[in-house]
């Protein structure tokens, strides 16, 4: 497995707003975070079994003039106050739609970093988020996805889910039953998930 430079560890590369916690719109202080339910459970039971947990966040906020890349740190430090972990690596994105950007989902960029720097097996690496943009992070990358909603699976976002239908990727009602499945999978992640 390593001959090629690959490495062994399994990883979530998680979105953050209406995938971790509801999106109130532009968050940018702290109190306004919650958890979603079940993912501070899932998550735990994730790094327990020995999978790296990644956030990458699109926080077009910051570029839009709406609030400063520190007051999303500290946004971010709640969520792991609240989670009770802390992450692997955490990539805030904080360019607006259409500006360049390295790291900017759809980008592939910080996922192929971390596989490339932290030993990780990209046949079991995940990303997990609620727009198509998170899914196409995950194909560019070369790696599984997983489309989630906030509890059911009827919220899915429309055009995501045509979006992950039409690509193999399966859908689910909420981050931590994402995540909980992907745990409970032993073999080739893609071929799981995207049998074509
Ligand atoms: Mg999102």
């Amino acid at each position: 497995m390593c001959e090629d430079g690959g490495g062994s560890k399994p990883a979530f590369f998680l979105d953050r707003d209406d995938t971790l916690v509801p999106d109130a719109g532009y968050m940018s202080r702290p109190e306004q975070l919650s958890l979603l339910g079940g993912v501070r459970e899932a998550l735990l039971a994730a790094k327990a079994a020995g999978w790296r947990l990644y956030l990458l966040t699109n926080q077009s906020g910051i570029g839009r003039g709406y609030y400063t890349m520190a007051d999303a740190v500290v946004c971010n430090g709640r969520l792991e106050e609240l989670l009770g972990l802390r992450f692997d690596g955490i990539c805030i994105a904080p360019e607006k739609p259409g500006e360049p950007s390295r790291y900017r989902k759809p980008s592939p960029a910080f996922v192929l970093e971390r596989i490339a720097a932290d030993g990780l097996d990209p046949e079991r690496c995940v990303v997990v988020g609620d727009k198509t943009s998170d899914i196409e992070c995950g194909l560019a990358a070369g790696v599984a996805a997983a489309l989630v909603a906030r509890g059911s699976t009827r919220a899915l976002r429309p055009d995501a889910a045509a979006f992950a239908a039409s690509h193999g990727v399966e859908a689910f009602p909420s981050a931590a039953a994402a995540v909980a499945a992907f745990v409970g999978k032993r073999d080739d992640l893609r071929g799981a998930v995207r049998p074509d």
